[in-house]
């Protein structure tokens, strides 16, 4: 599933291939996909010079000269394709926005996903409801913390929450965790200060090493493309079940909990007290559970 990184990499080769481009016609290959009648769909894009791209969690917002917006979100196989007909993957295109230069932007796998035109207030209230993006840098070790105070659940469902973490999903949650070397079934409020810190800065590292890496998913954005999906490597954990930790040679963990899979270092990231178990409870979050730990002495 497209996460951050994977989004931001898109971000980044909408914005060098496609920004600039005037839309000569659009085709429409499931209704569903998109939030207007098709015919209006693309007569509002007709002539519409794409003037620049972002990304709000894991969704992409492309903005036109006409003053609207496409918002887009790929969920679980989404893709975009930029190139001629003939580069094309073998795919079914649900919409295909064609350039002057014989190119064309070819979004497919959006059986859940959409793209939606919307105008700068349907796009600013969207945007409201997603939390604050991980890599803003008022995404401080401070809010982290604020985050997670006082949280009874487990870690891994919380960093996959939208509202909260918009852009980390299943990969990069476990990732990160391995990264901060805190099991994901730990009590997200029962973090001590120490390990909240190590947590918000292995977020940051492993989403931008993984934006300047292409991301993790090896779908080409054109032919050719070597860039996209160059993270893959360099995952630690996620899909890695049974295959030594890079850490300490321990085999990577595997199990299902919480709704989710879960792939973690059992001997780096052990099972401390306030780990999550199915029906435990937990005794409230104490004040002197936030006060700063030295380095080294929390117990992990
Ligand atoms: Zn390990």
């Amino acid at each position: 599933m497209p996460e951050l990184p994977e989004m931001e990499t898109y971000r980044r080769n909408l914005l060098r291939y496609c920004q600039g481009q005037v839309i000569d016609r659009t085709e429409i290959g499931r209704e569903k996909s998109i939030n207007v009648p098709p015919g209006v769909f693309q007569q509002e894009l007709k002539g519409a010079t794409i003037t620049s791209v972002d990304r709000v969690g894991k969704h992409l917002v492309i903005h036109l000269s006409t003053g609207a917006h496409l918002m887009g979100h790929l969920m679980l196989g989404g893709a975009i394709f930029y190139g001629t007909e003939a580069e094309t993957p073998t795919r079914t295109f649900q919409v295909i926005m064609r350039f002057g230069n014989g190119k064309a932007l070819y979004w497919y796998g959006l059986r859940l996903g959409w793209l939606h035109l919307v105008t700068t207030a349907e796009l600013t209230a969207r945007s409201a409801e997603l939390g604050l993006d991980p890599l803003d840098e008022a995404f401080t070790a401070p809010y982290l913390g604020e985050l997670l105070h006082g949280r009874r659940g487990a870690l891994k469902p919380l960093l996959v929450d939208q509202q909260l973490f918009p852009g980390i999903g299943n990969c990069y949650a476990d990732e990160i965790c391995w990264a901060a070397q805190v099991h994901p079934l730990r009590v997200a409020g029962s973090l001590s200060t120490y390990e909240q810190a190590r947590l918000w800065s292995a977020m940051k590292a492993v989403l931008t090493e993984a934006t300047h890496l292409g991301g993790y998913t090896e779908t080409p954005f054109h032919r050719g493309d070597t860039f996209t999906g160059g993270y893959l490597p360099r995952l630690e954990v996620y899909d890695r079940k049974g295959e030594p930790c890079h850490r300490c040679g321990s085999r990577i963990a595997f199990e299902h909990a919480t709704g989710r899979k879960l792939f973690y270092c059992p001997a780096c990231q052990p099972e401390a007290a306030g780990t999550a178990g199915a029906g435990a409870t937990y005794p409230a979050l104490q004040p002197e559970d936030l006060v700063q730990q030295p380095t080294g002495t929390d117990g992990v």
